[in-house]
């Protein structure tokens, strides 16, 4: 239900708890964080409240200077550490905002293909198309553009790789997402009271956008994959 997603030159994962508790307002059962550190993805997820994680990340803080973060409103699977976010798989963790209508479907060809569900979410199908066009070789825009053109659904997405450390690459369609805009850092949510902290400027991405977000830098594709200039916006209120 909320998202965030840091790269910069600070350790990751209190920024992302710290966004997420500003989205807490939105409603959520279960919350995580993934954090990437030197081609190692790490994985942190907890049911509950937002405390919960906070503690688990505590006692092992996940390092990393990139990551993603996520509070849940279960829609498929039940509320549990396994069917929260992030989802990863080999490799490649997602956090998602929405529902995808064909994930029985998709999950039934990925299975033929060999890939292990590891849980009841339709969210986790990102994970797997989207390491399977990794695995034939194009890069990761490419192969989130691809995997997305295979879903049915709404969402906001936003996804880093342990092979391609340096960026969160994330797109849109039917729920909200920004990208808040910093000084060797920048940001990625699902609103704009998680980053206000951080950041004043920001950018609302459009329906089918998808944007790449480095520590130095923010590209945004339309649809037809044509780079787009969005308006930054300055925020000036508090909430
Ligand atoms: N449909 C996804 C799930 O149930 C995402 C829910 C959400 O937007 O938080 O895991």
């Amino acid at each position: 239900c909320g998202i965030v997603g840091y790269v910069g030159d600070k350790e990751s994962a209190p920024i992302l708890v710290s966004g997420l508790k500003k989205l807490e307002y939105r409603g959520y059962d279960s919350a995580g964080v993934a954090v990437v550190n030197r081609n190692q993805l790490n994985v942190v997820r907890a049911t509950g409240k937002l405390k919960n994680l906070e503690n688990r990340v505590a006692q092992e803080v996940p390092k990393g200077t990139i990551g993603i973060g996520h509070t849940r409103w279960a829609t498929h699977g039940r509320p549990s550490d396994e069917n929260a976010h992030p989802h990863s798989y080999k490799g490649v963790a997602v956090v998602h905002n929405g529902i995808i209508e064909n994930h029985l479907a998709l999950k039934e060809e990925l299975r033929a293909k060999g890939h292990i569900f590891s849980s009841e979410t339709d969210t986790e199908v990102f994970a797997h198309l989207i390491y399977d066009e990794l695995e034939r070789g194009v890069d990761l825009v490419e192969a989130v553009r691809l995997a997305i053109k295979q879903v049915k659904g709404t969402y906001a997405l936003a996804v880093v790789t342990a092979n391609d450390p340096n960026r969160i690459v994330c797109t849109k369609d039917s729920s909200p997402m920004v990208l808040g805009l910093g000084q060797g850092q920048n940001f990625v949510a699902s609103d704009v009271p998680a980053l206000l902290e951080h950041t004043r400027d920001f950018v609302y991405m459009e329906e089918g956008d998808l944007a790449v977000v480095t520590a130095q830098r923010v590209d945004i594709y339309n649809r037809q994959g044509q780079i787009v200039n969005r308006p930054t916006r300055r925020i000036d209120w508090t909430p």
